[in-house]
């Protein structure tokens, strides 16, 4: 589609509200440049700001739209214009939809961003759009009610928290070394010595030990290292009960009543054999990928934000960055870690495991991670894991993750998953397309085909990726205010709806945000900005055709994960029995 421009008039609020700005690509070099508030501001690919807070803002406005995409033909822009005549919306907007399929993810990132601004992507990068229909090929249908049905002001939304960690600052050449340390130690098999420094789980973990030490003495000493060391019993384990160690990195939060709150990344420094070899120690089990890399992804999250702390006097709640043992065990070494976060009391706002982040083999690399969440009991999808997963993809942007809506791969498990079934938001990052010739696999070669997990085929610039997103994910969720309690709908077979919430005393909070979604839409958006926890009517809304949330937001812009709505759920009398 060749570039069509449009004037249409539009209201004051919108320029003082919205954002004042103009669109533009150029079929010669596919950038694109946005105009905000006068000021040029130039939309880079590595700009991953564009992920959650503009777009929104956009929605709002697009979502008038009825075509769902922004005048893709002259007879969407007359029914966009009858739409929301009283909008003005200036925009040029060349080539939409003619993104190529070569354009590296973080390359694109900000053409993916424009190119959904404007209602043109729905399936991703690749997504090809057609005049008057959706990247996905659906002629969307407009003959819906607006839901509220008339007058709403768009809502003002705070600007996500400044200082993100840069890119450049992630150290990946520190993440090769340790992976190499590990790999070096032979075997990490869990029923392997625990005292031989060269060799087996112990020489691992005096690497790691060695790893946050260095970070803390580097970092003010602040991040307080722990060994912590227990027994279990498994299957795996023959039955009888073993000896296991975690390390712990903790950063305590500096906020008196959130430090309680802990956040945590791990990944298992334990590998194993093949399958037939699984209790043998003498089998080399190097695991650089399974599962060096999500050690070395949590370790990187604890040098930057242990830095990031030292800098900027701290984060709000706390953080424990882990490498646990007895995953291949049967998550032995998680499962330990639910009870002693526990038993430490605090309480946990979120768990990211990362294990099989640091290989990325396809052509095109780096892809982007996926991240695994559950829709654990609760009807409408909307479990902690769900929502902690919408808040990292927010943070992180689409561009740099891939949500997959399910606990974890078919018939796979990890260290997420305890948490998990603990009700707490816990979710799992996994490299884009796993290579099974180098997991779990003892090393030869068979056949010409070479078997073994071994540091070659890892990816460390997309490996420096997923230890970015972890971070930053880590770093707004330790400065935000902590979730909303009791959010519900009420309003059943009313005209408006009405959500609840409670939420305890922050001197630092600023408000709330009220999010709704269509019942078939993956994410949230934002419906409107409130001071104070209580009641709030949504005039003309149903309760019926949308999922509701509340979320606090900080002062400094950082939000909690989403506190879905539920309510009364009342069964259609039947005849009696
Ligand atoms: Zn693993």
């Amino acid at each position: 589609m060749q570039g069509q421009s449009a004037d249409a008039e539009c209201s004051e609020e919108y320029y003082t509200t919205l954002v004042n700005r103009e669109f533009r690509a150029s079929a010669s070099t596919r950038t694109y440049s946005a105009v905000r508030g006068g000021q040029a501001m130039a939309v880079k690919g590595a700009d991953r700001s564009l992920g959650g807070t503009v777009h929104r803002q956009d929605c709002l406005c697009y979502r008038r739209n009825p075509s769902g995409s922004l005048y893709t033909t002259p007879e969407d822009l007359d029914a966009f214009r009858l739409e929301c005549g009283r909008w003005r919306i200036r925009g040029v907007v060349t080539e939409m939809g003619l993104v190529p399929k070569t354009i590296g993810m973080r390359g694109g990132a900000a053409i993916f961003a424009a190119a959904f601004m404007l209602g043109g992507v729905s399936g991703g990068v690749a997504g090809q759009t057609t005049t008057g229909q959706t990247a996905s090929g659906q002629k969307m249908v407009s003959h819906d009610p607006a839901e509220p049905l008339s007058g709403k002001l768009p809502v003002k939304i705070a600007a996500r928290p400044t200082g993100r960690i840069a890119r450049k600052t992630v150290d990946e050449k520190g993440m090769r070394s340790l992976i190499s340390e590990l790999v070096g130690c032979g075997t990490r098999l869990t029923l392997s010595s625990w005292d031989d420094p060269k060799r087996g789980a112990g020489c691992a973990r005096d690497h790691i030990k060695a790893r946050l030490d260095s970070i803390s003495a580097s970092t003010g000493g602040k991040l307080q290292v722990v060994v912590d060391k227990f027994e279990m019993t498994a299957e795996r384990t023959g039955g009888k009960a073993v000896p296991l160690e975690n390390v712990y990195g903790i950063l305590p939060g500096t906020d008196e009543k959130l430090s309680k709150t802990i956040f945590v990344v791990s990944g298992h420094f334990d590998s194993m054999p093949s399958f037939k070899d699984i209790m043998d120690p003498t089998k080399d089990a190097p695991g650089a990928d399974d599962d060096a890399s999500g050690v070395a992804v949590s370790m990187e999250c604890a040098r930057l934000l242990s830095k990031y702390a030292q800098a900027h006097g701290g984060l709000r709640s706390t953080l424990l960055f882990a490498a646990v043992s007895g995953e291949e065990q049967g998550l032995l070494g998680s499962t330990h870690m639910v009870e002693w976060i526990k038993q430490q009391g605090y309480t946990v706002g979120g768990m990211l495991d990362d294990d099989i982040v640091g290989a990325d083999m396809a052509p095109g690399a780096p892809h982007r991670v996926r991240l695994f969440s559950g829709n654990g009991d609760l009807d409408d999808a909307d479990s902690p894991a769900r929502e902690l997963a919408r808040a990292v993809e927010e943070i992180d942007g689409r561009t740099s993750v891939r949500m997959v809506f399910r606990q974890d791969r078919y018939g796979r498990g990890g260290d997420h998953y305890p948490f998990y079934k603990a009700g707490m938001p816990a979710v799992r990052f996994t490299e884009p397309l796993e290579d099974y010739n180098h997991e779990h696999q003892t090393p030869r070669t068979e056949n010409g085909v070479e078997y073994g997990d071994y540091e070659k085929y890892l990816n460390f610039a997309f490996m420096g990726n997923v230890a970015l997103d972890n971070a930053e994910a880590l770093r707004e969720l330790a400065m935000a205010p902590v979730p909303p309690t009791k959010s519900r709908l009420g309003g059943a077979v009313k005209p408006d709806a009405v959500v609840s919430w409670e939420a305890e005393d922050d001197a630092e909070r600023t408000g709330f945000e009220i999010l709704w979604r269509e019942t078939t839409e993956a994410r949230w958006q934002v419906f409107e900005f409130v001071e104070k926890a209580g009641e709030t009517v949504l005039k003309s809304v149903s309760t019926d055709n949308h999922f509701f949330a509340v979320r606090a937001v900080g002062k400094n812009g950082a939000r909690s994960i989403a506190a879905p709505t539920e309510m009364e759920r009342r069964a259609p009398p039947g005849p009696t029995k």
